[in-house]
């Protein structure tokens, strides 16, 4: 299993999985590790190399690219709304609930949630004011976003990115789970426009096979959006 671990900062790393991302932040008392990755079981013994604190887990969502390492912690914060999709795959342990307005205090570094629901029910973004981050998951990147089956919801995404705007100039960097690392925030309002087009019938979908399902793909430039 081939892994790769980046230093951001003396207090952050990221930990390249196969094309998804895991986040360990470290604070005074205590350090918090983002994901659990898709082919690492052994998530949390990488990240208890870097740091002798105590590590505490929180899924920014429940695909199952997120939650290799889950097993390995007894109790995990992830927003309630994620609880179907992560049960429904067999995932184990107790969700600690989190929800917008919620923070996770790691000592002389304090957290922020925030909601995006829209990729999954329960998707949520990390705010660091230390890096001036926002780690954004899934729904705010590059690369390809999953759209289509069970438990996505394009109106709901659309709905999300609008009400980010509540945190503007709270940071500067986007940090996703996939695609380029760092994105600019000026990927919001493309995303934004992108999302609303394919949602209004605007936009020009090519009909593709993709993992045994009959979907749409629709590459908007800014990013490639897969849906039903
Ligand atoms: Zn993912």
């Amino acid at each position: 299993m081939a892994y790769e671990i980046i230093r951001i900062s003396d207090r952050t790393w990221r930990i390249e999985d196969s094309g998804v991302r895991i986040f360990l932040l470290t604070g005074d008392d205590k350090a918090l590790m983002i994901d659990s990755g898709m082919t690492l079981p052994n998530a949390a013994e990488i990240v208890r190399g870097l740091t002798d604190l105590p590590v505490e887990l929180l899924n920014t969502h429940a695909d199952r690219d997120h939650v290799s390492g889950n097993k390995a912690f007894e109790s995990f914060y992830m927003s309630p709304a994620e609880e179907p999709n992560y049960r429904s795959a067999g995932g184990m342990g107790t969700i600690i609930p989190v929800a917008q307005g919620d923070t996770i205090d790691l000592g002389g570094r304090v957290l922020e949630i925030v909601d995006l629901p829209g990729h999954t029910p329960g998707s949520i973004a990390v705010l660091d004011p230390e890096c001036r981050a926002l780690i954004s998951g899934d729904p705010i990147q590059d690369g390809r976003i999953f759209m289509f089956g069970k438990y996505r919801n394009m109106r709901s995404y659309v709905e999300s990115l609008k009400a980010l705007s509540e945190f503007d100039g709270r940071y500067d960097e986007i940090w996703p789970s996939h695609g380029s690392f760092p994105v600019d925030p000026s990927i919001i309002p493309e995303l934004l426009e992108a999302a609303e087009k394919i949602v209004e019938g605007k936009a020009d979908g090519k009909k593709v096979e993709f993992m045994g399902n009959s979907i749409t793909e629709y590459d908007m430039g800014v990013a490639v959006f897969l849906c039903d």
